[in-house]
């Protein structure tokens, strides 16, 4: 059964020919603004409400939730129609609300430090299964408006690039959220950063880069081995002529390997001919990578090694460890057979 949050406005009112026109309003509203499955919006006549019910189905089961940081992060399991599971994760902050959201049931990019690289992928979601992580997030979040949406969860969201463009075209659209508040990471998909560069959808753009160098890059991130770092300069420089807006690249901070005194001049060469801004992100632990994160001082020491060589960097607080629900730790599925997910909440 599809998702309502796949229809239309047009579509909408196609369905509800027959009913007065404000009917369509309060169902799109509902959905759009007001966070509301339609079976609780009381405006409408539960017959209405009934019929509906028959027709659109949520495609999300909730298989598994936990909250941590005492209660600021909230991570959900979500089983969906055919067994397969993905993880989104909600984080509250004092300035803004954030969700962060897959695009498919695991990845087939194999990054070795990435959980869902370790345990494969499953299949790509659809753009109902991917809204509706959205939805689910900002009803938990109520009273807190959701003011941001990361695509940072399962899955690389320029290998389901027409799922990912049309998701956002909803967000900005049907949602009103600007490209300020819609941030898609990418692995570095080179000729998809392109085409999502002439698209013009509003968006901020993340590259993982956590290497820049090729021989250290082919070892954290396979895809480097199709498209260099010489290729993804040129994507970069496209999308930075294309879009105008600024472009980040995130680096995993990973003890003795990408958080030396070469790291730093590699990634202040690479970054500052593209204006890019940079994000440490600690690297947080996964069953498949053994080496270890960087060390709080090593981090401070490579923040303000690049402040030095003139790049604008910030350090990425850390959500969720003790849920397995930070940035690369997301692994509800290994090629189709369930992990059990731990419940590690204090
Ligand atoms: N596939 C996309 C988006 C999902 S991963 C991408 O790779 O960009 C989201 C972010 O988490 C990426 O920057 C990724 O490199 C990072 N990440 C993956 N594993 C991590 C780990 N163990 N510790 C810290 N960050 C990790
Ligand atoms: Fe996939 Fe991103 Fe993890 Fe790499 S880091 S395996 S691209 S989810």
């Amino acid at each position: 059964m599809p998702s309502a949050y796949e229809l239309t406005r047009d579509q909408l009112a196609t369905y509800l020919a027959g009913e007065p026109g404000y009917r369509v309003d309060q169902i799109w509203e509902g959905l759009w603004r007001h966070d509301l499955e339609v079976a609780d919006i009381t405006t409408l006549p539960k017959s209405l409400r009934e019929r509906f019910a028959r027709d659109f189905a949520p495609t999300l089961e909730v298989a598994n939730e936990v909250t941590s940081d005492r209660g600021a992060t909230t991570k959900w399991v979500f089983r969906l129609h055919d067994g397969a599971t993905i993880e989104t994760v909600l984080m509250t902050y004092d300035d803004r609300v954030t969700v962060c959201i897959s695009t498919q049931a695991g990845c087939a990019m194999g990054c070795s430090f990435c959980a869902t690289g370790q345990a494969g992928f499953t299949r790509h979601l659809s753009v109902g299964e991917v809204l509706e992580q959205v939805f689910v997030a900002a009803r938990a979040a109520a009273p807190r408006r959701l003011s941001n949406v990361v695509f940072m969860g399962m899955g690389e969201p320029l290998a389901n690039f027409l799922v990912t463009c049309r998701v956002i075209e909803c967000l900005h659209e049907y949602r009103g959220l600007s490209a300020r508040h819609l941030t898609v990471s990418t692995v570095g998909v080179a000729p998809a950063i392109e085409r999502l560069a002439t698209r013009g959808l509003p968006l901020t753009l993340a590259v993982s880069l956590h290497a820049a160098n090729n021989e250290t890059r082919n070892e954290l991130v396979p895809l480097n081995r199709r498209y260099p770092l010489e290729r993804l300069q040129r994507a970069c420089g496209f999308w930075l002529a294309e879009t105008s807006r600024r472009l980040s690249f995130e680096w995993a901070l990973i003890d003795g390997v990408n958080d030396t005194e070469r790291a730093m001049d590699e990634l202040a060469g690479y970054a500052r001919p593209l204006h890019a801004h940079v994000n440490l992100i600690p690297l947080n632990p996964t069953p498949g990578y053994l080496v270890r994160g960087s060390t709080p001082q090593r981090v401070e020491h490579f923040r303000d090694g690049l402040i030095e060589r003139g790049v604008n960097v910030t350090v990425r607080r850390t959500r969720g460890r003790s849920i397995d629900a930070a940035c690369g730790q997301l692994a509800a599925v290994t090629n189709g057979k369930h992990t059990p997910v731990l419940l590690r909440s204090r």
